[in-house]
């Protein structure tokens, strides 16, 4: 299954089609409901290490900025990261 992709085919751009997650478990990049600790950081690394080799990594955090996606791994970042990259890049322009 290709998470992105399949997920969310109503706002395709593209870029979708090269997701290196084109063939993982979808569950992999979501945790599932009282997933905390251990559990949750394991399954986090094997899903950054997918995105690590994702020739298109940066669209898809772009994408996950742009429509304000909180759930899941997306570009590599977790909710968490992504929250403080949004806020990096608000300061960045001067907002
Ligand atoms: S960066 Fe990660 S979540 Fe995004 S398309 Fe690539 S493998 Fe999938």
């Amino acid at each position: 299954m290709t998470i992105v992709a399949d997920t969310y085919r109503a706002r395709r751009d593209g870029w979708q089609d090269e997701a290196a997650c084109r063939d993982s478990d979808i569950e992999l990049f979501f945790p599932t409901d009282g997933e905390r600790g251990p559990l949750r950081a394991d399954r986090e690394r094997a899903a950054k290490s997918v995105c690590a080799a994702c020739p298109v990594r940066l669209p898809c955090l772009d994408y996950a900025l742009a429509y304000g996606e909180t759930h899941g791994i997306w570009g590599g970042l977790t909710e968490e990261e992504r929250a403080t990259e949004r806020r990096r890049r608000r300061r960045a322009a001067g907002g």
